[in-house]
C-alpha cells in the first residue's frame, strides 16, 4: 500500500473533456444544483466540521469539476494569500483537502499570471479556468506546478533531517528544494543533499507525492541512500541538521514527550515519508 498523504485522495470528477466546451460549461452553471466555492481572505472557507464551504453561483469563473451529477465552480478571490496556513490545514476534512489544494492553486495561478509572458498584454480565462489566452499574440499559458524534491537521506540505518530558522523549537524534517531546468528528480535530490548536508547520496527511490498549494508546488518524496556520514550543513539554508536513529524516529512520531524531536505536521509529506520508512 503506497503511503497516506495529505490533499492526496479522489477530489472532484475534473471532468476535464468539458473545458473545451463554454457552451457546455455556461448550462452547468445555470443548474440549480451548481454550487460555488466560497473564499475567505484568500483561502478557500471551510465551515465548522473542516468542510469546504459552498454557496449559490454568482461567478462562475473557474469550473472545478462534477461531484458526482453536482456541477462545482470557484470564483476568483480578490485576496492573493499564497500563504502557508498550517493553522486551517489542521481543521481541514481530509475528503475535502484534494480540492482545497486544486482550488486554491489555480487561483493563486490566475493571480500572479495575468499578463501575458510573451508580450506583456493582459490575458482572458479560457478552458473553464484551466488556461489563459492572449487577445495580442494569442499565445495560450496553462496552469504551472513547480517540482520540489523533499527526500530522506539514510546511512547504517539512521536518517538525515534538518531544521530551517523559521520552524518550531526542536522541529526537524526532511531536506528539500526545487528541482531545477535541466535537472532529474534523481540529480535534483542529489544536488540538494549535497548542498546543504555536504554527502553524496546514490539510489534515490521515489516514495509518495503530494500537491502543495502555497503557491503551487509539487512535492516529490524520495529516499536516498548516503555514502558517508560526515556532514558538511550549509548554515545560510539550514539552522541545523544531524541523524537520527529508527527509535528516536519512532519516539518522534508517537508523541513522546521526551523524544529527540518534533516530527513534521500530519499534513507535511515530510511526515509520511518518515512514517514509510519506519513501516518498511
Ligand atoms: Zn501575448
Amino acid at each position: 500500500m503506497p503511503p497516506e498523504v495529505f490533499f492526496s485522495g479522489p477530489g472532484l470528477d475534473r471532468a476535464d473533456v468539458l473545458r473545451s466546451q463554454p457552451d457546455r460549461i455556461a448550462e452547468l452553471a445555470a443548474r440549480p444544483d451548481a454550487r460555488e466555492l466560497q473564499w475567505a481572505e484568500g483561502l478557500p472557507l471551510l465551515d465548522s466540521a473542516g468542510r469546504l464551504a459552498w454557496t449559490q453561483i454568482s461567478s462562475p469563473q473557474l469550473f472545478l469539476g462534477l461531484d458526482g451529477e453536482s456541477p462545482r465552480f470557484s470564483a476568483l478571490p480578490l485576496v492573493d494569500a499564497g500563504r502557508l496556513a498550517f493553522g486551517l490545514l489542521a481543521d481541514l476534512d481530509d475528503r475535502d483537502a484534494p480540492l482545497f489544494a486544486c482550488a486554491l492553486s489555480l487561483a493563486n495561478w490566475h493571480a500572479r499570471h495575468g499578463h501575458c509572458s510573451v508580450c506583456g498584454q493582459a490575458s482572458d480565462i479560457v478552458r473553464g479556468g484551466w488556461s489563459r489566452r492572449c487577445p495580442g499574440c494569442g499565445a495560450e499559458h496553462f496552469p504551472r506546478a513547480d517540482p520540489v524534491v523533499i527526500m530522506l537521506a539514510e546511512h547504517d540505518g539512521r536518517l538525515l533531517l534538518g531544521r530551517q530558522p523559521h520552524y518550531p523549537p526542536d522541529r526537524y524534517s526532511a531536506l528539500a528544494g526545487f528541482v531545477e531546468p535541466g535537472e532529474t528528480i534523481e540529480a535534483a535530490v542529489a544536488r540538494e543533499i549535497r548542498e546543504e548536508a555536504g554527502i553524496a547520496v546514490a539510489h534515490v527511490r521515489y516514495v509518495a507525492s503530494q500537491p502543495w498549494p502555497f503557491p503551487s508546488s509539487l512535492m516529490i518524496g524520495c529516499h536516498a541512500r548516503a555514502l558517508s556520514e560526515a556532514l558538511t550543513v550549509d548554515y545560510t539554508e539550514l539552522e541545523d541538521a544531524r541523524w537520527f536513529t529508527r527509535d528516536q524516529v519512532a519516539a518522534a512520531l508517537a508523541g513522546d514527550e521526551n523524544a529527540a524531536f518534533l516530527p513534521p505536521p500530519r499534513h507535511a509529506i515530510a511526515r509520511t515519508l518518515l512514517e514509510e520508512w519506519l513501516a518498511a
